[in-house]
């Protein structure tokens, strides 16, 4: 884990030290080269001091941080969340606030992971990264990079925030949205602002009822996204024995109810305890469950109605509370209490 402590504007010249930041890489397009077998992660922490040495942001002082080893995000497991989550926690002290630089694909679920596990703190977190790798002529990594920054010592968000394209937003409810574009997230909810600095992070009564955070572990929690022609066998197999499932309904809540033994399996899991959070598949809005005869199904079979959590969070967010040691009863209520702004409606 190579460090490199600097302080911006450092040419014989003390710079005022107003903030204190800690930049961490995880990987990602943001620093990768070109190999024969396409893109993959480079060293990049003296890249980024280049970057940030001319011309140095007043007032910042940084250091840059290399987690081993940098990974495509596609890569990332929740282990890879605990690996972000234990830098941030060992220079938790020493800095005013955290930027990391991660890879596109799984940026939401990491920043709603890292919010999650900091829900109880508040230093302002700030993740980004870049379309286009550095080694291009045309990367967004360069702006992004210092938009995050900036954004951080401007807003000093409460939570873990995404900055990306010229745009923040709660990294609970980002969601990835282009392959291409240099905005390449949004925020899940139209109806919610942009930037997160104003949203409360969390209900005081639900935190104080939650145990201290663990750690993320590699207990599997699938995401099903139901599609026309999913059987019940598939149903089944997906959810398994494991411990709580994220279900990807159409619209408000909906599934394919007329599909013989579909609901049925979905039943047998919930009876046997296992936490099964609805989320619709749309990014905008939210699920109800009950409002048709063809959600009315997963109310019956103990589905819990997971309001406006995107998938990301949804995921993120069981993996934390059973990270918090809490039984499967505690976890169902808790999935739908915000603690993070994870949540802009209410059950
Ligand atoms: N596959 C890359 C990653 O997520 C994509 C990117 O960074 O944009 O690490």
């Amino acid at each position: 884990m190579p460090s490199l402590p600097m302080i911006a504007g450092d040419a014989g010249i003390p710079a005022v030290q107003e903030i204190n930041i800690a930049i961490i890489s995880t990987g990602g397009t943001f620093g990768m080269e070109t190999s024969e077998r396409g893109l993959r992660p480079a060293p990049v922490a003296e890249r980024i001091d280049a970057l940030l040495r001319s011309p140095a942001i007043p007032g910042l002082a940084y250091t840059v941080t290399e987690l081993a080893p940098q990974i495509d995000s596609a890569n990332a497991t929740p282990l890879a969340w605990q690996q972000i989550v234990d830098a941030i926690d060992e220079r938790y002290e020493d800095f005013d606030g955290f930027v990391i630089v991660h890879g596109t694909d799984t940026m939401a679920y990491s920043a709603a992971a890292v919010a999650f596990a900091f829900s109880d703190r508040h230093k302002p977190i700030v993740f980004t990264g870049a379309q286009r790798p550095l080694s291009s002529g045309d990367s967004d990594g360069p702006l992004n990079l210092i938009g995050a920054i900036e954004h951080l010592m401007l807003t000093r968000p409460q939570t873990a925030d995404i900055y990306f394209g010229g745009v923040a937003m709660n990294g609970t409810r980002a969601v990835k949205y282009s392959t291409t574009a240099d905005r390449a997230f949004i925020s899940a909810t139209t109806a919610q602002a942009e930037s997160s600095a104003a949203i409360s992070a969390a209900e005081p009564a639900a935190i104080r009822s939650i145990p201290p955070f663990g750690r993320y572990s590699d207990v599997e929690i699938p995401v099903i996204r139901v599609y026309p022609g999913i059987s019940a066998r598939t149903m089944s197999a997906m959810l398994g024995d494991l411990p709580a499932a994220v279900l990807e309904c159409y619209g408000y809540g909906n599934m394919p109810a007329a599909t013989p033994g579909l609901l049925d399996a979905i039943a047998a899991a919930s009876g046997r305890g296992q936490v099964i959070v609805a989320v619709s598949q749309c990014v905008d809005g939210r699920i109800t469950l009950g409002r048709s005869e063809v959600s009315t199904g997963l109310v019956e079979a103990g589905v819990v109605d997971g309001v406006d959590l995107t998938t990301e969070a949804a995921l993120a967010k069981l993996h934390y509370l059973f990270g918090c040691g809490l039984s499967a009863p505690a976890v169902r209520e808790l999935v739908v209490v915000g603690l993070a702004g994870e949540l802009t409606a209410r059950v």
